[in-house]
């Protein structure tokens, strides 16, 4: 973006301006702040503009497209004041850490060089205000420990006051960092120096997310008494060990060095953060980096956004909160059947009570962000149309509330779920409070008025009537006064030196009374004033400045307020994104005719008519064929599936996954019937994709991934694996998918869907392995791909069919048909070995067919 004409023409006084004032004292006041702060974009204020000089001029100039201009060989730069937010905005976009150098002290009233401070660090992963932010999406910021046993993670959303820590060995820290980082799409991080420096994996890690900033902090910071002291003086000892924290765990360090750094940068306390989740390794199911692009659960392999996505398909909410906590529940389904089970109730009773779904949803679509309010109430930065924000919402929530209390909903967080009377009480207050106080569309400045209705406070009213009436005000007292005084020609007049006076003829002088003060004597009359004189003239002289005053003391005193009500309004949005969730969910599987599962810990995945959520929902109505789904429990745990391209393989794969994420997620499933045996993690390898922009191989890529599986999925993960070998030659791509297969087969047992065009694999004898195949009908010479599943393996690849139906020429195509006889000739099908039994063999259904 070009700077624009009117910025042009505004920037000119600050300019001159800073000519003017470019001197010495300003340049080594400069100097010396932003050697405080050498790592962010220093935003320096000088009038109505912030400046930025040398390097930060020279890059922030091309990076925002701003004019470069220099004084004594000193390059700067600026941009207005009042525009600001939108260049943060792009900054922030950049990964670029802005520091706001303000001026502390009025400009006229100063002598000698105003004293600047950097009043606030805004980084991309500690903004918090709106118009920095992206609605529904959480914005993450994390730090990660490493000590010679463990390793700790810790994440925040500082604009929600979500706060969580996880500890894992040191020994995969690599890969569970990955994870961690793709997962949370992590904005900003804060590591130990030695770990970037020293641990070459670790440094890999980070290195490839180009969109992260990373800050390298010493490792002396990494201190775990210090890290201690910080989470107990935020929380206290007793909370820390109700959540499950002791001095000496992992977490401690991650966690504790978040604070500081929040510290650093907010420079306020943070009473918004009022908890910090433990999570593990056994709480959620495991869905690595990899397997959640390629099953598209937030974002589609295509284009990179929602369209396509599995969330697509499942959000419905009305508000942000409840977004940001559909996103959260799918990228960490649960593994707790209780837990799954209460979420799936809550959905439940909307889904049957379809007229109270509508009456909620169309309050929640009216609700504010009230958990991101939150944050800039706890950080004294919430504005006067935030106040109105939390005044509406909480009014939404309070009639949600009604509307849901005849239900009987279980709350997954405490603080939802001890939403009672006091806190309602409380809460309708505050709302009362706001509503007597706050105009109806207030000022976001409190430079300006425009903020507290009349009728609040006594003497605001009084200011804005001395504005108004000021001169009413005058004329009903100099009424007063000529019946006082019994002087008929008293008059009121005002000049530049005595401001108002009274005047008093020469003829009416004896009429004086004592209380009037001589000020001036002319040829013709006498000028007076009065004590009560005076305070009118102050008073409708200084009732502008008294209404802003007494405007922004009072806003203060609301804001405040309302900052004691923040546990209040935190339990409020938390119940809020608890009943939008569930209701967003109810309406998806109204709308998609999905099911109820039923989850267990039985180990067997049955899915009656399991249809893919996205492809169907992008079909005309009907379009999609449903397929069952048995593995597991008394069926065999490995399905291989074979058939041609484009016959469906890819989808089913991905649909059983989603099935599984789905139902653990606390979601009905596009199915008519299904029964889940609970998974601890699910792998999704899909095709050979290319990853050239981390410079690696497709098959090295696919490579990498399977191993990753191999090494660390459980007899209770899911693995679904779709052309694994594909990306190298035909024999060793294929001895790979055996050997992959009966590593699987044989040492791992979990369930396992494997989809190839490696047709000899279905030769594979082994009783935990049945095959099935999608179904083809040929006729005439062409194939129908039926989207059908069917007992038993394909032989065919019908390579040359759907070559015909992509439009591939006549002759190319006859002469395929003659290469693939001649190389059936040459060729027999290469014996296949046969895994040593496992487990005693079992019923298959289905049964082999070769
Ligand atoms: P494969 O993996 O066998 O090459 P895909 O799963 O990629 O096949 O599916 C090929 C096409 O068929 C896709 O465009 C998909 O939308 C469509 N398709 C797949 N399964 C079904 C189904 N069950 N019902 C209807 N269309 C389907």
């Amino acid at each position: 973006m070009s700077i624009s004409a009117s910025c042009l023409s505004r920037r000119k006084p600050a300019i001159i301006e800073t000519k003017a004032r470019m001197d010495t004292p300003i340049l080594t006041q400069y100097y010396r702040i932003k050697g405080e702060y050498h790592g962010e974009v220093l935003f320096f204020r000088l009038g109505d503009f912030y400046e930025m000089f040398a390097e930060d001029a020279i890059e922030i100039s091309s990076l925002l497209n701003l004019t470069l201009t220099s004084r004594n060989g000193l390059p700067m730069c600026g941009i207005p004041y009042h525009a600001s937010r939108g260049y943060i905005a792009r900054l922030l976009k950049y990964g670029k850490k802005i520091a706001i150098c303000e001026q502390m002290t009025d400009t006229g009233k100063s002598k000698g060089i105003i004293e600047r401070k950097v009043v606030e660090v805004i980084t991309p992963g500690t903004a918090i205000d709106e118009d920095y932010l992206e609605g529904g999406t959480s914005n993450y910021l994390a730090a990660v420990w490493s000590g010679p046993k463990f390793m700790s993670f810790s994440y925040i959303d500082l604009s929600t006051g979500a706060f969580m820590a996880t500890a894992y060995p040191a020994a995969g820290g690599p890969e569970c960092l990955a994870s961690e980082l793709e997962r949370l799409q992590i904005k900003e991080l804060i590591v130990q120096e030695s770990l970037v420096s020293a641990c070459g994996d670790m440094y890999a890690v980070i290195k490839n997310r180009a969109a992260l900033v990373v800050n390298r902090w010493m490792d002396w910071q990494f201190d775990q008494e210090r890290c201690w002291r910080r989470l107990s003086r935020q929380f206290g000892v007793p909370r820390l060990r109700g959540f499950g924290l002791l001095e000496h765990a992992p977490e401690v360090i991650a966690a504790g060095v978040l604070l500081d750094y929040i510290d650093a940068t907010a420079g306020t306390l943070l009473s918004h953060i009022r908890g910090l989740f433990l999570y593990g390794s056994t709480e959620f199911v495991g869905i690595d980096e990899s397997s959640q692009r390629n099953l598209e659960l937030i974002r589609s392999l295509g284009d990179g956004s929602v369209k396509y996505s599995l969330l697509e398909t499942l959000d419905h909410s009305r508000t942000a909160m409840g977004r940001r906590l559909i996103i959260n529940r799918l990228l960490h389904p649960l593994r707790s059947i209780d837990k799954i089970n209460a979420r799936l109730s809550m959905v439940e009773t909307f889904y049957h009570n379809q007229s109270s779904l509508t009456e909620i949803r169309s309050s929640l679509s009216k609700t504010q962000d009230l958990e991101r309010l939150c944050s800039r109430l706890a950080m004294d930065r919430a504005h006067g149309k935030d106040l109105a924000m939390a005044r509406n919402a909480i009014g939404h929530f309070l009639s949600i509330n009604q509307l849901t209390s005849r239900f009987e909903l279980h709350f997954e967080s405490e603080d939802a779920a001890g939403i009672d009377e006091a806190v309602l009480t409380r809460l309708a207050d505050l709302k009362g409070l706001l509503e007597r106080a706050l105009l109806e569309d207030p000022s976001t400045l409190l430079s300006e008025g425009k903020l507290i209705k009349r009728g609040y406070n006594a003497d605001l009213d009084r200011y804005h009537l001395l504005s108004e009436d000021g001169r009413k005000l005058l004329s009903g007292y100099l009424d007063e006064e000529r019946a006082a005084t019994g002087i008929p020609n008293l008059k009121i007049n005002f000049n530049r030196i005595l401001g108002f006076f009274f005047e008093v003829t020469n003829a009416q002088l004896d009429k004086v009374p004592d209380y009037f003060i001589k000020r001036q004597g002319i040829t013709t009359s006498g000028r007076f004033t009065t004590d009560r004189l005076s305070t009118l003239e102050s008073d409708i002289n200084g009732a502008h400045d008294k209404i802003i005053e007494t405007e922004r003391r009072l806003f203060l005193e609301l804001r405040d307020t309302a900052k004691e009500h923040i546990p209040d309004i935190l339990a409020a949005a938390t119940k809020i994104a608890e009943l939008d969730a569930a209701a967003s969910l109810a309406r998806a599987a109204t709308v998609n005719f999905w099911v109820r599962p039923v989850v267990n810990d039985g180990g067997a995945i049955h899915v009656v008519e399991g249809r893919h959520p996205v492809v169907e929902a992008h079909l005309p109505r009907r379009e999609f064929v449903p397929n069952n789904t048995v593995m597991g429990g008394a069926s065999p745990p490995f399905v291989l599936i074979t058939g041609p391209n484009m016959a469906g393989k890819s989808t089913y794969l991905r649909q059983c996954a989603l099935f599984v994420i789905m139902a653990q997620m606390g979601s009905f499933v596009p199915a008519t019937e299904a029964s889940i045996g609970l998974v601890d993690r699910i792998y999704c390898r899909v095709g050979a994709q290319d990853n050239l922009a981390r410079g690696e191989s497709t098959f090295l890529v696919e490579m990498n991934e399977t191993a990753y599986i191999l090494n660390t999925a459980s007899e209770q993960s899911l693995v679904i694996m779709d052309e694994v070998g594909r990306g190298t030659g035909t024999n060793d791509g294929r001895a790979i998918a055996q050997a992959v297969c009966e590593d699987i087969l044989n040492r791992i047992k979990c369930r396992t869907l494997f989809a190839t065009h490696y047709h000899e694999l279905s030769l594979l004898d082994h009783p935990c392995l049945v095959n099935r195949s999608m179904d083809i009908e040929e006729t005439n010479g062409k194939i129908v791909f039926k989207r059908r599943l069917r007992d038993g393996a394909s032989m065919q690849s019908y390579g040359i069919h759907v070559a015909r139906m992509a439009g591939l020429s006549d002759h190319v195509l006859k002469r395929a048909a003659e290469i693939e006889a001649a190389l059936g000739r040459e060729q027999s099908p290469a014996p296949v070995k046969r895994p040593p039994p496992a487990a005693k063999p079992r019923e298959e259904e289905g049964g082999l067919l070769f």
